[in-house]
């Protein structure tokens, strides 16, 4: 046999035991559990911390594991000070993403946002973050690919600042906004936010607490599996595998904003504990290996697990129909087979239609390109029906169109001549007339106006002293301003589909 043909026979066997052992796996009945690992990287103060996220990195190499590290700006900057390129190659081998610029020094997020509207409020994030941002991409070469904001530091205007920097995903765990337990949409964002691990992941005092974290595992995979597949989202801070109280919590609790001076180091715990916090993790980590179905994800494999398959495509007439169809006085986001409208999606889309047929401009396609941001203010709720003429609708929906074009975003008040109108009543409006439209009937004469709900504001939480319990907020802070943009941001919310293409891997 010439070298040609052994290496031929050699090549063809690689493969066919390749191909066997990848489509055994990819044949095998049933859905994937993907598992997403992310350590908020936060400590700047106790130098054991970027050891601590090093020595993760690099367990979790060794197991062919992908995570993603969440950084803080300032440990980002207090590994360049030290000179710890050993820990910046080691999570290089990770997915990147970010954790704000100081997180706890005040004022923290949700504190200097409060007070500012939605456009300040971006600009302000933006102004104040995006140096920890540009950081990350020179030291990784890469845009971080995920965002969580500290504590329950939460804020919408976080969202308007996320897009501009094209970061995909919010992976937190938090309770300012929930869609059911599952993966949803909100400002333009896949939002990943529950963490049903939190609890039980967690080494006790006396480490004994193992088999509790394996069995909620299994009990989730489980779950996950007689769902059709979908993610369990588990986090850890590489800080708490060495100290015994947080960083942060030692410098700026309750509001305190001491120098770098005067900051603590937190107590560390002995070393036989790190060891074992160390231990308890990789033992967890090998269980849940070794499920058949598990796929350990980063951040942007999330982001294409779920991508938003409703931007960029076209809508057909028939499509348009079964949309406009959907919406009553009840505003609320839209579940078709392969891909899922928010309230703002369905405003645009129609509105787009209408402005298109009634002023006989081309039949181009109908199209999304990114979610429309709710709006910045509320407007009064109409108190009662209202009539308006046809002509004056078909010039305030021209204006709305010119709008949706010039800014993506719901405009807070609609006008019809002196008439102001809430948004979610135009919606409802327009839905009907497009309906007649798409079905050749005639529009009428004059346009019935009726007060309509954006039902979907019920999945932001309302301003609670629960939502802001983090120690390091000033005693007795409140947020009822962030927490009424935010439920003016449902305009966007809607659930985030598993793409079906990559649910039987
Ligand atoms: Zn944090």
């Amino acid at each position: 046999m010439g070298k040609k043909f052994l290496w031929m026979l050699g090549g063809i066997s690689a493969v066919a035991l390749l191909c066997g052992s990848v489509s055994l796996r990819a044949q095998r009945p049933g859905p994937t559990v993907y598992v997403a690992l992310w350590f908020d990287t936060e400590d700047y103060i106790l130098p054991q911390s970027a050891e601590a996220a090093k020595r993760i990195a690099v367990l979790l190499r060794q197991r062919d594991i992908r995570a993603t590290f969440k950084l803080v700006g300032e440990v980002a900057r207090s590994y360049e000070r030290s000179n710890r390129t050993d820990v910046i190659a080691a999570l290089s081998h990770h997915e990147i993403g970010y954790h704000t610029n100081f997180h706890s020094q005040h004022p923290t997020l949700a504190e200097y946002l409060e007070p500012l509207g939605w456009e300040e409020g971006v600009a302000e994030f933006d102004r104040r973050e995006r140096p920890g941002v540009e950081l990350l991409r020179k030291m990784f070469g890469a845009l971080p690919t995920a965002f969580g904001q500290p504590g329950s530091s939460w804020a919408p205007q976080i969202y308007g600042g996320l897009r501009k920097w094209g970061s995909p995903v919010y992976l937190d765990a938090m309770s300012h906004v929930r869609l059911n337990g599952k993966p949803f949409y909100f400002g333009g964002i896949l939002n990943i936010l529950e963490s049903e691990m939190a609890g039980s992941i967690r080494p006790n005092e006396d480490f004994s607490n193992l088999q509790e974290g394996k069995n909620k595992f299994s009990s989730l995979y489980e779950r996950r599996m007689a769902e059709g597949g979908g993610i369990i989202s588990i986090y850890y801070h590489p800080c708490e595998f060495v100290h015994k109280e947080f960083w942060d919590k030692t410098n700026f609790a309750k509001g305190a904003n001491p120098p770098p001076a005067d900051w603590k180091l937190p107590p560390l715990l002995s070393p036989e504990d790190s060891e074992a916090s160390f231990r308890h993790f990789e033992q967890l980590v090998d269980y849940m290996m070794r499920f058949p179905r598990v796929k350990f994800i980063t951040a942007s494999d999330a982001a294409q697990l779920y991508r938003d398959t409703a931007q960029r495509r076209v809508y057909s007439r028939r499509e348009l129909a079964d949309i406009a169809e959907q919406v009553d006085s009840d505003i609320t986001f839209q579940i078709y087979p392969n891909y899922t409208l928010a309230p703002s999606e369905v405003f645009s889309l129609l509105t787009f239609y209408l402005a298109q047929q009634i002023s006989e401009r081309s039949n181009a396609a109908i199209t999304l390109s990114g979610t429309p941001f709710g709006p910045s203010s509320s407007a009064a709720r109409l108190s009662g029906p209202q009539e308006i003429p046809w002509g004056q609708f078909f010039r305030t929906v021209l204006e709305v169109e010119a709008t949706l074009r010039k800014s993506n975003k719901i405009p807070s008040v609609i006008w019809f001549g002196s008439t102001p109108c809430p948004p979610e009543s135009y919606l409802a409006a327009a839905a009907e007339m497009a309906r007649l439209l798409l079905d050749g009937s005639e529009v009428p004469d004059v346009v019935q106006i009726a007060p309509a709900t954006l039902t979907t504001e019920q999945y932001v939480a309302d301003n609670d002293p629960r939502l802001w319990g983090w120690v390091i907020f000033p005693e007795n802070f409140s947020a009822p301003n962030l927490m009424a943009l935010g439920k003016l941001q449902a305009w966007t919310l809607k659930p985030a589909l598993l793409s079906t293409s990559t649910r039987r891997r």
